[in-house]
């Protein structure tokens, strides 16, 4: 199989791989489509993939082999690459709470920038009638965004600001609204992804770079603020703009990584009362949810992934030689086969 492998100092190489063959309670996955996720960006950027990995944790595809023993999947079922519940045993043995948590960082896995995906029976889940691949691709950042509103405070007729409509702020703010919230304000400097904000139903779209985010945001929300302030932006501001724009008493959730040290200035906002909670990795039923989501049409893929999202494995270096550039993109998607 092939396999866009990590060569170290932001290099991939194209390179032929043993294809995986499963071992008891193991199936393979010939992926479909895989997105490109700001994790793995970071991860070439900064240069933590170790030489030698294969990136790729945001994908979906169909069981081409399964191992002796696997009675929950046959060749051909479509699946999510990860999502499923474990058993009992290693969820112990990971901790009270399981969490995806580490689907972004590289490990020794071989992963979707593969052709194919060795995974245990019990990781992948089933793509539901009604949704296609390419959707299902983005189950686990739509579960992100999921995880992120269903352990903040939001409520029911809430007032939101999401900051960056990049693909995790593009979906927080449908999942805020998916969970109730009445408004939702986005701040996006980028023209495309404030468009695609637009079209997917923000009450108003704040260019940071022409007005006062902050002010601009406390005014739309009654002279109040946000109730809740999703920080999916990374920029080097924008923390400390959450936590200024936010309610008396609101909530700033933590949902984007900034790997570079971010200036806070805690009389500016602890007068109020503000929370701030971060958010990470997903657990199964964020998945699950999220994949109800795309089902039921309450989250939309459509300007987040288009024809224009997909590259072959061949153009990876590029797509990530762009995706390092401050990013006008929506999603890239590698589209295998
Ligand atoms: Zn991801």
């Amino acid at each position: 199989m092939r396999a866009a492998v990590y060569q170290g100092n932001q290099q991939f190489a194209i390179e032929d791989l043993a294809d995986p063959a499963p071992a008891p309670g193991q199936v393979v996955v010939d992926v479909e489509f895989c997105a490109i996720c700001g994790t793995d960006v970071h991860a070439v950027m900064y240069d933590i993939a170790p030489v030698g990995s294969v990136l790729g944790h945001e994908y979906s595809g169909v069981i081409s082999r399964v191992g002796p023993g696997v009675e929950r999947w046959k060749v051909g079922d479509r699946v999510v690459g990860g999502g499923g519940e474990p058993p009992p045993t290693l969820a112990s043995a990971r901790g009270p709470r399981f969490n995806y948590r580490n689907e972004g960082f590289p490990t020794e896995r071989i992963r979707a920038y593969a052709e194919k995906v060795l995974m245990e029976e019990w990781e992948p889940i089933a793509i539901p009638e009604g949704v296609s691949s390419a959707e299902a691709a983005m189950c686990e950042p739509c579960a992100v965004a999921v995880h992120a509103v269903r352990i903040s405070k939001m409520r029911l007729g809430d007032t939101v600001a999401v900051l960056g409509a990049g693909p995790i702020g593009l979906l927080c703010m449908q999942v805020a609204r998916a969970a109730g919230a009445s408004r939702v304000f986005v701040s996006e400097p980028a023209p495309a992804r404030a468009e695609a904000a637009r079209r997917l139903g923000a009450n108003a779209v704040i260019d940071p770079t022409e007005s006062d985010v902050i002010e601009r945001i406390v005014e739309l929300s009654d002279g109040l603020g946000p109730d809740v302030v999703f920080e999916c932006a990374a920029a080097k501001s924008t923390l400390d703009d959450a936590l200024q724009m936010v309610r008396r008493s609101g909530q700033v959730m933590l949902v984007a990584i900034t790997w570079e040290p971010t200036e806070l200035l805690p009389p500016d906002w602890m007068a109020r009362e503000v929370g701030l909670q971060a958010s990470f990795g997903t657990r199964p039923e964020d998945w699950r949810i999220a994949l109800d989501l795309i089902r039921t049409g309450k989250v939309t893929m459509d300007p987040l992934v288009s024809d224009a999202s997909f590259l072959p494995l061949e153009n990876i270096q590029g797509a990530f030689e762009a995706l390092c550039q401050p990013s006008t993109q929506l999603q890239m998607v590698v589209k295998h086969g």
